[in-house]
């Protein structure tokens, strides 16, 4: 089949490439110049394992282009795969939809379906519909439907490919027609509801997990107080099935281009129908307060910060990804920096990204080496569990550090080991490590 793309950010670029792995021809319209001429090139603009690879490996399925009459012309199926971000009142900033579609409805005169696979409010294929009355006055030959992705950054070509469920909301034979076979050769359960379904199951499955990570937060603090693990904890009430083990890891709470927002949106939608979701309030006030914690922790630690080089291992909001969109670590670096320490940050991909999200940021400087940021420090922070991390010569971080001192607000190492080692070693909601033991 043939299908077209609006948008090569994290989504649109691995639906794209994983559909053309499938056998389907694409074509893909992104508007920022430096993405394109790097597609274009057989270069990825983001890191995604696996996924520069698979590009060029189908690159003759693959067209790229800044034309989106090109794109309507190819196919008579489009995917909506632009931002949604959040806008200051926590609704979904739908502008780029918008912009996306009215281009479109100017330029059909035949039958189109387009897919919302953008992350968008119950609904919104409404608004679509009625926009395509306003500009083009040919709802008649236009279908909407959603199919939202669920997929991982890190993961997700992985998951592009073998997800657990297809949701398709539509609301036409043909729709669903079409859509099905597009995935036919996935091998997954589909789900074919009504596109109001399809949307709220996006934002429901993103607020279930959100929440899953806020209240093992929770039951890190009180294992902090109480004496007893987390982690163990977290194993134990996984082997439950009806619990399962993901989404179950305390630390510095959740970030990235998802969660933050689209927990906002659908707090903001609710109160729009009436709705006070006041559970999501709390899991967000939760996952804000995990920075604080963290900052009030190395504080403790540390006790004056003023003119104290802290080390920081990790400014992506999670491992296996270049992202730093809502990053745990933006955050708790400016803290830091207005504390007054002097702030030296790693990140095996996203050192890029952070600088230009931060702009200049004085006391900040971004080290390219795993070993050399230590050098010196008064303390290792560890932000993201990159396997790196994981694996890193634990003698040579001693070694560079002015004190063995780490704070690891991920639970990447053994508390036990890192005491037996020679570390003052702090980490979250753990029985034996440093903070425990001096109730810090
Ligand atoms: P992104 O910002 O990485 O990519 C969006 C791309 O769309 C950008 O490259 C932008 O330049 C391009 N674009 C915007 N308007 C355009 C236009 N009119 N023509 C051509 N290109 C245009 O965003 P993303 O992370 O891929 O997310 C896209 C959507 O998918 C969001 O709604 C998000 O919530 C949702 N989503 C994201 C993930 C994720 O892990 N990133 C997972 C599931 C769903």
């Amino acid at each position: 089949m043939k299908v077209s793309i609006v948008g090569a950010g994290y989504v649109g670029l691995v639906t794209g490439v994983g559909l053309a792995s499938l056998g389907h021809d694409i074509c893909i319209v992104e508007k920022d110049e430096r993405k394109l001429e790097k597609l274009n090139n057989g270069i990825s603009p983001i890191f995604e394992p696996g996924l520069e690879e698979l590009l060029n490996k189908y690159k003759e399925k693959i067209i790229f282009t800044n034309n989106l009459k090109k794109a309507i012309a190819f196919s008579e199926i489009i995917f909506l795969c632009v931002g949604t971000p959040a806008q200051d009142d926590g609704s979904a900033d739908l502008s780029q939809i918008e912009d996306a579609v009215i281009q479109i409805f100017r330029n059909v005169n035949s039958y189109k379906l387009i897919v919302e696979k953008s992350t968008v409010p119950v609904n919104t294929h409404k608004l679509i519909k009625w926009l395509a009355n306003r500009y083009g006055g040919k709802s008649e030959f236009i279908d909407v439907a959603s199919n939202p992705e669920f997929l991982r950054e890190g993961k997700a070509l992985y998951d592009f490919l073998n997800p657990d469920r297809i949701i398709i909301g539509v609301e036409t034979e043909k729709a669903k027609k079409l859509l099905l076979e597009l995935y036919e050769k996935i091998d997954a359960p589909k789900l074919v509801v009504k596109p109001a379904t399809a949307e709220t199951i996006k934002y429901t499955a993103n607020a279930f997990l959100a929440m899953k990570i806020s209240f093992i937060n929770m039951i890190a603090d009180f294992c902090e107080k109480t004496g007893a693990d987390v982690e163990e904890v977290a194993l134990g009430i996984g082997f439950d099935k009806r619990i399962g083990k993901d989404f179950l890891k305390a630390g510095i709470g959740y970030g990235g281009s998802c969660f933050p927002k689209d927990l906002k949106a659908f707090i903001y939608t609710a109160n729009e129908y009436g709705i006070d979701f006041s559970l999501l309030k709390e899991v967000e006030k939760i996952n804000c307060n995990r920075v604080e914690k963290v900052f009030r922790m190395i504080k403790n630690v540390l006790w004056n910060l003023v003119h104290k080089k802290i080390a920081v291992w990790g400014l992506a909001f999670k491992a296996g990804t270049d992202d730093v969109r809502y990053s745990p670590a933006i955050r708790l670096i400016k803290k830091l920096i207005e504390n007054r320490a002097y702030v030296y940050g790693y990140d095996p991909k996203a050192i890029d990204n952070f600088k230009r999200s931060i702009g200049f940021l004085e006391g900040f400087s971004a080290v390219d080496d795993l070993y050399e940021v230590l050098d010196d420090a008064d303390a290792l922070v560890i932000v993201t569990d990159w396997q790196e991390f994981k694996e890193a010569d634990l003698e040579e971080v001693k070694k560079r550090l002015k004190l063995p001192i780490i704070i690891d607000t991920r639970n990447i190492f053994d508390p036990d080991n890192m005491l037996k080692q020679g570390f003052e070693y702090y980490c979250i909601g753990r029985s034996g490590c440093s903070n425990v033991q001096k109730n810090i």
